[in-house]
């Protein structure tokens, strides 16, 4: 999973060694740190299949 800024360049992800609970935590720090919207991603991204 990442997470990341749609206004800055902040981001955190489980890739970067971080458990899901401390990228969401880190998540809510920079929401009330900066008021920032942060948006998430699931990793790997998920396949779309056109039937
Ligand atoms: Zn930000």
């Amino acid at each position: 999973m990442r997470k990341y800024c749609l206004e800055c360049d902040w981001q955190v992800s489980t890739a970067d060694g971080y458990t899901e609970k401390e990228v969401s935590e880190a998540a809510i720090d920079h929401f009330v740190e900066t008021g920032h919207t942060v948006d998430s991603l699931r990793l790997p991204p998920p396949v779309l299949r056109q039937n």
